[in-house]
């Protein structure tokens, strides 16, 4: 029986920037892309599945750059740090890997993971003991004892969750040893932090620590990344090497500058701003961060555009993984903030989720593109993304998804289940029960 899958007559958008094709054949294998346009039908099989695509576009499988695929869509660090065990971390994350490939998103980065499963997770997606998208991973991030955005919750030292803590420079370059031994595809780094008593995100990793990690790195052939919340840290990361800086917040003129000289890709990862900014008070979120979200999107938007603009790799990811974005549901809504935010043409933000995301899977020109040789990722879409972009955001417009030359099935039900005794933080109650509270007496 044949392999072959040839995707007839859809609109082709390829990734890599170019103009929509109209009525064109694509023939895949796996695992390659093996012939696109007039050829395509007389080389298949007779015997090749087909998949009608008339009216319908055609894409490059998607790639989000900023994935937790091991949180299980945590709703407070609590949960996190402290309710997390590894066996149902593993099993959970291997459904959610499911939900993610039924998103249409055939490619993940993920740049750390509780207990430093990921790279066990990636090979088990190899091996097709887990149904799931490419991985490429991190073990865990490395936070100064100032701790990254759990705070106090951090220990001094040691590891909890997906945190490993690393106090002095040679203990940064023992992990980043450790890590790469463990199999990272990328180093992490969590270049800022908050403390409690202090507003916003400081800079908690000195531009010379962060080089040591990167020289470590870069001498094994592993690129770093970092998660970079205020000005500062994004100076100092792209100053020492760092290879992808997630966030940027708040970059300013100097920062950008070093962004460019020395080569760096951003991932801005707005997507979890967006939706605390337009839907946080519809689950309940913190009441007040809605503005200050908005702000953020819009400040680091402009320089954002300035950084597209000079030719920055503008990368698109999600951060999937967290009560406000559950797996499965927005790995398409950073393109539409790119659209919105930056000003990019729905073609260019579709690029950058695509051809530039391959920069985060460390495979361009393999990946991010539908064209011959290509690895064959592809997914077929009801809908013109064009006109509107938010139709890649919308799971019950996916006709097909091609992963490893593969048909997905679409039509199992959704993986659900209710949560595992332990696994979730009840809270006690809202607010204190007073005495007035409790009669309606007043207050
Ligand atoms: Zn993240």
């Amino acid at each position: 029986m044949s392999e072959q899958v040839l995707i007839r007559g859809g609109r082709l958008i390829d990734g890599t920037g170019a103009a929509p094709r109209a009525d064109v054949d694509v023939l895949v294998e796996p695992d390659r892309i093996v012939v696109i346009g007039a050829d395509a039908a007389a080389t298949a099989d007779a015997d090749a599945h087909v998949i009608d695509a008339a009216g319908r576009t055609v894409l490059p499988g998607l790639i989000d750059a900023h994935v937790h695929c091991t949180f299980d869509d945590v709703a407070s660090n609590d949960e996190l740090f402290f309710h997390r065990e590894p066996t149902v971390a593993a099993l959970s994350a291997a459904r959610n890997l499911e939900k993610i490939l039924r998103a249409g998103v055939t490619s993940i980065m993920d740049p750390d993971t509780v207990f430093g499963m990921g790279p066990s997770l990636r090979d088990s997606i190899e091996a097709g003991l887990v149904e799931g998208p490419r991985l490429s991973t991190g073990v865990q991030a490395l936070l100064t004892s100032v701790g990254g955005t759990a705070g106090r919750l951090i220990p001094d030292e040691g590891t909890v969750g997906y945190a490993q803590i690393v106090n002095t420079t040679d203990e940064m370059v023992t992990w980043t040893r450790r890590h790469i031994k463990q199999g990272a595809d990328w180093i992490k780094v969590h270049a800022t932090g908050s403390i409690p008593t202090r507003p916003g995100e400081l800079a908690v990793w000195s531009e010379h620590e962060l080089e040591v990690v990167c020289d470590t790195a870069h001498e094994l052939g592993v690129p770093v990344t970092a998660h970079c919340r205020n000005a500062e840290s994004t100076l100092r990361a792209a100053r020492a090497g760092v290879d992808l800086i997630l966030h940027a917040s708040f970059m300013d003129g100097e920062g950008l500058a070093a962004v460019v000289e020395h080569g760096a890709a951003i991932c801005p990862t707005f997507t979890f701003l967006a939706n605390l900014a337009d839907f946080g008070g519809k689950v309940g979120a913190s009441p007040g961060m809605e503005e200050i979200f908005r702000g953020e999107i819009e400040a680091t938007g402009k320089m954002m555009r300035a950084a597209y603009d000079a030719g920055v790799p503008i990368l698109c990811g999600s951060e999937s993984g967290f009560a406000l974005t559950p797996y499965g549901h927005w790995h398409g809504r950073e393109m539409e903030v790119l659209v919105d935010a930056l000003g990019l043409s729905p073609l260019e933000a579709i690029t950058c989720a695509t051809r530039n995301n391959a920069i985060a899977m460390r495979a361009e020109g393999e990946l991010g593109t539908v064209e011959a040789g290509c690895r064959a990722d592809v997914i077929v879409v009801d809908g013109d993304p064009l006109a509107d972009i938010r139709v890649l955001n919308d799971r019950t417009r996916l006709t097909a998804v091609i992963s490893r030359g593969r048909a997905v099935d679409l039509d199992r039900p959704w993986p659900e289940w209710t949560p595992v005794r332990g696994w979730k933080v009840g809270a006690w109650a809202e607010r204190s029960l007073t005495h007035a509270e409790a009669y309606g007496e007043p207050s």
